[in-house]
């Protein structure tokens, strides 16, 4: 392309200044800007550029000419083959830092918001330093809306994990074959596909996940071999198992496995159910999800319960879940609860508050809200996590909370038609953020405090903005890592309505 600083192909030293949404190295060869993945901030290396468009382009790293001190070498042997992680090459306090700049950049970018100091800090990184170093400090400066309106917002330091490795709840693994020749099938292999392809690659452990989920996986796998169960073939859609799905309840220990197959039928499943229960003590539900679509979508719609329970129990705080096996539940509930703690911290209530939680998937959120409101609803597209949330209510005996089905932008300006007047609003939307409807109707409802839980900085963003242009000020916002070695960014953040004292 012509008229650009670098050539295709070009061999170039580059300045890297940032990181992007895929964790990838920001890079400036002249004024241009490469894409580089691997590559950290304050780094310079020698880049090859592969591909150039007219506003920026994207770069391989070649070598790195002067190494970054947050660069450490990626713990997992899988790390650059696997791409379920993109930031194990970044010391965790240094992800826990960039995850709190990402926030105040989008704030300041995207919702042209006033950060406490902000800017400054962007472009020199020093205020970051005590941010990173204070990462597993929860206390915070008693911000208040007045301070919030001439100082900015407070962006406090991320809330990490004190063991971010081995987080997760929930595996699911592609099963197929291994690459044998063309006209013979392999081994049957779990793990994860080879990236940009549909080939998958056996893994018998991997770090983030809980060390109960890799020994299920392993087992099933073994059990599976033994037993001449074939594993399912994508190209061909002949083959019987597809993924193997194990759960963990964290506070309880229990243990659920469900065997997605193409078809009804699984064949030595006696044995089957007698191997995995010898295997694995404390299982304590067997499940078969059956898939016979051509479809990368895990699950099909009909669950069978081969042993067992039909769900297993967990517990967030002082409230019990049950979680079956197509049931939506955080997969980190170490960080969950730090999260869902902030946000009824932020939602300040007395136990006389009526509270509204827009968004509220299988009730998490509202059930937190409910042990100190007068009353909470709560709000959900999806029908069936909302059998889950209604389940989970009568679970725990929580009778002052109403769920309804529907999306968040209808059902709540009908509430209003009733007459219901909250005092907080929680809103915990999907990434694309809250629908302009919704906004709307929360500012002419008018209540003291709206949280805002955002597992996207930027949507996050455009929507403060939208809320202190009619009338709120964003007073401060927590970032937890909820998913720690992966890009992905979770915050909370208080509003308070201007004049209305905190
Ligand atoms: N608060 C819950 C779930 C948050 S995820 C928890 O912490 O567990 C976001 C949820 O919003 C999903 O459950 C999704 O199904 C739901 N959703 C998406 N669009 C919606 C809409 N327009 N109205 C209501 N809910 C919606």
């Amino acid at each position: 392309m012509s008229g650009l600083p670098v050539e295709k192909n070009g061999e170039y030293e580059a300045d890297i200044v940032g990181i992007g949404h895929e964790g990838e190295g920001v890079g400036r060869v002249s004024g241009y800007t490469l894409f580089i993945p691997g590559a950290l901030p304050g780094e310079r290396v020698l880049v090859k550029a592969v591909k150039l468009k007219k506003q920026y382009g994207y770069g391989k790293l070649l070598r790195i000419i002067q190494a970054s001190p947050d660069r450490i070498s990626a713990p997992c042997p899988i790390y650059s083959q696997c791409g379920g992680c993109q930031l194990q090459h970044l010391s965790y306090e240094g992800q826990l830092r960039f995850k709190r700049q990402l926030v105040i950049d989008n704030l300041e970018r995207i919702g042209k918001l006033k950060v406490a100091g902000g800017t400054s800090a962007a472009s020199s990184g020093k205020s970051d330093e005590a941010a990173g170093a204070a990462f597993q400090d929860a206390s915070h400066a008693a911000a208040s809306p007045s301070t919030a309106a001439t100082k900015g917002i407070v962006v406090h330091p991320t809330l990490g994990m004190e063991e971010p490795w081995r987080y997760r709840n929930k595996a699911q693994v592609p099963i197929g074959f291994e690459a044998a020749s063309a006209d013979r099938e392999g081994g049957l292999v779990g793990g994860f596909y080879a990236q940009g392809s549909h080939r998958i690659i056996d893994m018998d452990e991997c770090l983030i996940q809980q060390e109960n989920n890799d020994r299920v996986v392993a087992e099933v796998k073994r059990i599976a071999r033994e037993l001449g169960i074939r594993a399912y073939n994508e190209e061909t859609h002949k083959g019987l198992l597809r993924h193997v799905v194990a759960r963990y309840g964290f506070n309880t220990g229990e243990i659920m496995v469900v065997l997605i197959t193409n078809g009804e039928s699984l064949p030595h499943v006696d044995e089957l159910v007698g191997l995995l229960r010898q295997a694995i003590p404390g299982i304590k539900s067997i499940c078969q999800n059956v898939n016979k679509e051509r479809t990368n979508v895990i699950f099909g719609d009909k669950t069978k319960v081969l042993w067992g329970d039909d769900v297993i129990y967990d517990t967030i705080g002082a409230i019990r879940f049950a979680i079956s096996a197509r049931s939506f539940y955080q997969v980190n509930p170490v960080q969950t609860e730090v999260l869902y703690g902030k946000a009824l911290d932020f939602a300040g209530l007395r136990g006389e508050e009526t509270v509204i939680d827009a968004y509220c998937g299988i009730g998490t959120i509202s059930l937190f809200l409910a042990q100190r409101a007068r009353q909470v609803y709560g709000v959900e597209i999806v029908g069936e996590a909302i059998d889950d949330a209604r389940r989970n209510a009568r679970l725990n005996g929580i009778r002052n909370v109403q769920f309804e089905v529907g999306a968040a932008e209808v059902v709540i300006p009908e509430w209003r038609r009733q007459g219901i007047a909250p005092d907080v609003i929680v809103v915990d939307p999907p990434r694309k953020g809250c629908d302009a409807a919704l906004l709307a109707t929360i500012l002419e409802m008018r209540p003291t405090r709206v949280v805002y839980v955002s597992c996207n900085p930027s949507t996050l963003a455009r929507d403060l903005q939208v809320l202190e242009e009619g009338g709120y000020s964003t007073v401060e916002v927590q970032p937890v890592d909820m998913f720690p070695h992966t890009v992905h960014v979770e915050s909370v953040a208080l509003l308070v309505r201007n004049g209305t004292d905190r």
